[in-house]
């Protein structure tokens, strides 16, 4: 039997994409007179507490699509809840017991 490799599953995030921007202190670094330095950062909530996960080199897309998918399918829930009170609505004036 063939081995179908499966997709990897489509990262879902619930938070915000940030940049940490600093200097580094370095004298003959760019950043001294130039751009800061740059790292892009998960922000999310947990028990409560606002939390920060540094990214890697290359993470921020992915993350930034992951944060993405879980806002559509939010998205689409809610709408689909909305359409629950509708319809629950929508029977009490239909006129059925
Ligand atoms: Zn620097």
């Amino acid at each position: 039997m063939p081995c179908i490799p499966r997709r990897r599953p489509q990262l879902v995030l619930h938070g915000s994409l940030t940049t940490f921007r600093r200097r580094c202190g370095k004298d003959s670094c760019h950043c001294a007179t130039g751009e800061p330095h740059e790292t892009p950062a998960f922000v999310y909530t947990e028990e409560g507490r606002s939390k920060t996960l540094t990214l890697r080199p290359g993470e921020a897309a992915e993350v930034s699509a992951a944060i993405a998918a879980y806002e559509s399918t939010r998205d689409e829930l809610e709408a689909a809840a909305r359409a629950g009170i509708a319809a629950l609505k929508a029977r009490r004036s239909g006129g059925r017991p």
